[in-house]
């Protein structure tokens, strides 16, 4: 059989290397672009961002826990020693699936032989109305940022103005893993940093409320990891109200499908995401959240050497369930498609997508994380949170970023402190909305 690796004098009907065009430097377009780098293509790898996002962690920017670098990583670092990868900054516009090409901010064009779309997801409303104009996403390092200035500059104004703890009412729409982390991460904030620089605001018994449509926060994990982590926001004051749906957001408060109105100056939308609009640049029929329906092999239905991974594709299990739209998917995609690349260009058949589900993990704070993994094995408590911190420094990108994380962490531990607290003064409409939203 022919190794992958053989593949590198593969041309094209031009006699020239077969060039890839990836889009996405996130979890998979990177995994994939890494993939490629020494099997004779030419890869561009292009993204609307000049490095590469590990969004499990931006709530902690949000929080400031972090600074805004620790969670980032340039690209083209990544790439460096990968002669065969060009970085190519700049936004996707369209795709021509017939022409193979793809142009980038409206008026350059990338032609290719194999595409590969790892796009990922952006924040959606679902159609509630109010949700766009009134509530904080939590997408991308803007919306990271955007937060973090509302949150510290809220705070500042209620001891300016003489206001009281009540002004201060956070709601957080959504009950999965990024809700109970963001509402865990504000109560610190909180409880044990702020409370310290404004010791007349009882900022202990500010309001934090979270809202979840179904009957139970982190609906993805077992029902007794649940009603852990539902224990650990009530043991730190955090209201959970679960089986409501939100009606409509109003400036300062969200209006329940049961008509009660929850208030506060800061809400946060963490309900839910619906693929990238690039996968509406192809011009096909596309399945649940709108993503991309793929085949077994992963190529885009119809589309032999065209890709798609991550969060933007409709990748389904052997049940026919679509795969949950978190960072193995991706990771696991991009290094499937490379190989299926090579494997074409070596005259191999494709070979179907084998997903390995690594398990699910979300932390409400000190010592406090729920884990579950494969074979029944669920831990919670300072054992889920060990495994919690473990396994975020593993999946960080770079030396400098873990260790930069690692001291963060530990000062944060050992002080009850976090440094990131800078006011910035970015425009509001850079900063309030994702550029991806
Ligand atoms: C707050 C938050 C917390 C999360 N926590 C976890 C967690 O704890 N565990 C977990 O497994 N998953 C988590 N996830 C989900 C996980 O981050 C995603 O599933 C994963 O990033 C998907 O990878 P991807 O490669 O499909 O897309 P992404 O990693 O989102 O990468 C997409 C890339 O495409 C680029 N891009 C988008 N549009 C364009 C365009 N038009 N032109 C050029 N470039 C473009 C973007 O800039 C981005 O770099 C979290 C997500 C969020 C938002």
């Amino acid at each position: 059989m022919q190794r992958a690796s053989d593949s590198r004098t593969a041309t094209t009907d031009s006699g020239s290397r077969p060039r890839v065009v990836v889009i996405g430097a996130g979890f998979g377009g990177l995994r994939a672009a890494r993939g490629l780098s020494d099997v004779g293509v030419d890869v561009t790898l292009v993204d609307s961002n000049n490095f590469h996002t590990f969004q499990p962690l931006l709530y902690q920017v949000a929080t400031a826990g972090l600074d805004s670098d620790d969670v980032c990583f340039p690209v083209r670092a990544i790439v460096r020693r990968r002669p065969a990868v060009t970085v190519r900054l700049g936004t996707v516009t369209a795709i021509d699936l017939q022409q193979r090409h793809v142009t980038i901010d409206h008026d350059h064009l990338l032609t290719y032989d194999y595409l590969v779309i790892a796009a990922g997801s952006v924040s959606t409303s679902f159609g509630i109305p109010g949700v766009d104009e009134h509530t904080f996403p939590l997408k991308t390092l803007n919306d990271a940022l955007a937060l973090r200035t509302h949150l510290l500059s809220l705070v500042e104004e209620v001891h300016a103005s003489g206001g009281v703890e009540h002004d201060l009412g956070i709601v957080i729409v959504g009950g999965g893993p990024t809700g109970v982390e963001m509402a865990g991460g504000m109560r610190e904030l909180l409880d044990k940093v702020l409370a310290k620089d404004f010791p007349h605001l009882h900022l202990d018994r500010v309001p934090i409320t979270i809202v979840e449509a179904a009957n139970r926060v982190l609906g993805a994990f077992k029902p007794k990891l649940s009603q852990r982590a539902e224990r650990a926001l009530a043991r730190r004051n955090i209201r959970v109200e679960v089986g409501v749906g939100v009606a409509s957001v109003e400036p300062h408060a969200v209006v329940l499908k049961d008509g009660r109105r929850l208030t506060g100056q800061t809400l946060v939308w963490a309900a839910g995401v619906t693929a990238n609009p690039v996968a509406k640049m192809l011009g096909i029929e596309l399945g649940r959240g709108g993503r991309i329906p793929v085949e077994a092999d992963l190529s885009v239905l119809g589309y032999a050497n065209v890709f798609a991974i991550g969060d933007i594709a409709n990748a389904l299990d052997p049940n026919g369930t679509s795969l949950p739209q978190v960072a193995q998917p991706a990771i696991q995609g991009g290094v499937h498609v490379a190989k299926q690349i090579a494997g074409r260009l070596a005259g191999q058949p494709g070979t179907p997508f084998a997903y390995h589900d690594k398990g699910s993990m979300a932390t409400i704070g000190r010592n406090q994380a729920v884990a579950e993994f494969p074979r029944g094995l669920l831990l919670s408590g300072a054992l889920g949170w060990g495994a919690w911190l473990g396994l975020h420094i593993v999946y960080l990108m770079g030396f400098r970023n873990r260790a930069n994380v690692l001291v963060n962490w530990a000062w944060n531990y050992l002080t009850y402190d976090r440094g990131s607290r800078p006011i910035i003064s970015i425009p509001t409409n850079v900063l309030k909305r994702s550029e991806t939203r």
